[in-house]
């Protein structure tokens, strides 16, 4: 059985592998259309690669995932986390588990996986032809033919796994077999407020608060980093996965409403103004915010920081009460986050079969990785869902 990989990155490796483990009788060949093969691996994780998360029930790793949850549900419970980590570990590449739940190799080196997948990849006799962009493909009787530049190939099954691409254009050869492609659109970047004094504060992190997308559900929690073009951390990557496409229409201009408490209400900020009793304002700090930060929001509230927290007048009282909880900052635009960025759309999940990642269209297609409609947050999710969607398309059922 003649078996062709489209993609030569982290989906397109481990489906290879995958295929020579079900298959053991395959002849496998990763055709990749650059001169470099697993190059995201290479810079993913800011050079250390974030393999996957430590999540203890797939159903953890789920809640991850804005787009492809449904599908994923069932692969996770037979192909999860715990697997890959296995499966490097089979290969003598121990993972380590940081605070935050990612998960690196312990050489925090991404060559590390580079290396083991190339090792791996020659074990197995698997072939790979770099500087081959496929451009097409049709169906031939129950065999499949690739389209090269130059030439043409027959094979009995293809694994696409070209990745994703913001360009709608790099899809247009599979709509063309009857594929519906979401709209491609980026996922993961942190929010620019050109102008905003905030940005006076850059490198302040608050540990715990909430935003969200004014006029919109769209929420999300965590730390935030104040960066020199506006914001960034967890919680505005979070926001930023939820609502990619909802922001995408916007043309990444909106306004981001911040409640710096976190999650406490407007009663709960008074209590805590009035148990300020006869401190200093500026010394109370009930949220225990950056003192930095902290200074900036009573001066954005007008008031007088040396105030006693028993001697704020009415007025002073709601500003700075309004301040806390529904911050308001005026986005335009967007940048990109280095460390992991990835494309919200491709391959709608109804023109493939959920179970197999079978192409409905055309017989003995499968899909791997960020192609597919699928993408997590920061955190080893868009990895998971490449080595999950490969073991899945590499069984060839
Ligand atoms: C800077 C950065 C850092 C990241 N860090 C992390 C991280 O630490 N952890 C994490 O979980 N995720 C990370 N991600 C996301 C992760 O890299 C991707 O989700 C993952 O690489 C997707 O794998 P893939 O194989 O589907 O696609 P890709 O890695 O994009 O591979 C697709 C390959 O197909 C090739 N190709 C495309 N079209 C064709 C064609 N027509 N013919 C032949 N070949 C073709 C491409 O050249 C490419 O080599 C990061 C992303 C970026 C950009």
């Amino acid at each position: 059985m003649g078996v062709a990989i489209i993609g030569g990155g982290a989906a397109g490796y481990y489906a290879a592998i995958c295929c020579k483990h079900f298959h053991p009788e395959a002849t496998i060949t990763i055709y990749e259309k650059t001169n470099k093969v697993l190059s995201k691996v290479k810079i993913s994780g800011g050079g250390r690669c974030n393999v996957t998360h430590d999540c203890k029930y797939p159903s953890e790793l789920l809640k991850h995932y804005p787009r492809g949850r449904k599908a994923l549900k069932k692969h996770f419970k037979l192909f999860s986390n715990y697997h890959i980590v296995q499966w490097f570990e089979k290969k003598g590449v121990t993972l380590k588990v940081e605070s935050d739940g990612r998960m690196f190799p312990i050489s925090d080196d991404s060559q590390t996986i580079i290396d083991t997948f190339q090792k791996e990849i020659q074990h197995l006799g698997i072939h790979v032809k770099i500087k081959t962009p496929v451009i097409g493909l049709q169906q031939k009787g129950n065999k499949i033919e690739l389209e090269f530049k130059e030439g043409t190939e027959i094979v009995d099954k293809v694994i696409v796994a070209i990745g994703g691409s913001n360009k709608e254009s790099n899809y247009s050869w599979l709509a063309d077999l009857g594929h519906t492609i979401e709209l491609p659109v980026p996922s993961l970047f942190t929010f620019n407020m050109p102008g905003n004094p905030i940005s006076k504060l850059m490198g302040v992190t608050a540990h715990l608060v909430s935003v969200d997308v004014v006029g919109s559900n769209f929420k999300a929690s965590g730390p935030l980093l104040i960066t020199h073009w506006g914001m960034s951390g967890p919680a505005i990557l979070k926001l930023s996965s939820l609502a990619a496409r909802h922001l995408y229409q916007l043309n990444y201009s909106f306004e981001l409403a911040v409640n710096w408490s976190g999650a406490m209400g407007e009663s709960a900020i008074r209590e805590l103004i009035i148990e300020g009793a006869n401190k200093q304002i500026k010394n109370y700090n009930p949220l225990n915010l950056p003192q930095r930060l902290w200074d900036h929001l009573l001066s954005k509230s007008a008031i007088d920081a040396t105030t006693k927290c028993s001697e704020l007048s009415k007025k002073g009282k709601n500003k700075l009460v309004h301040t806390l909880l529904y911050d308001l900052y005026k986005v335009s635009g967007k940048t990109t986050f280095k460390e992991e960025f990835v494309i919200c759309g491709g391959i709608s999940w109804d023109s493939v079969n959920r179970e197999t990642l079978e192409s409905k269209s055309v017989d003995g297609l499968y899909f791997s990785g960020e192609v597919l409609d699928v993408d997590g947050l920061t955190g080893g999710f868009n990895f998971q869902a490449a080595w999950t969607t490969a073991w899945v398309a590499g069984q060839l059922r």
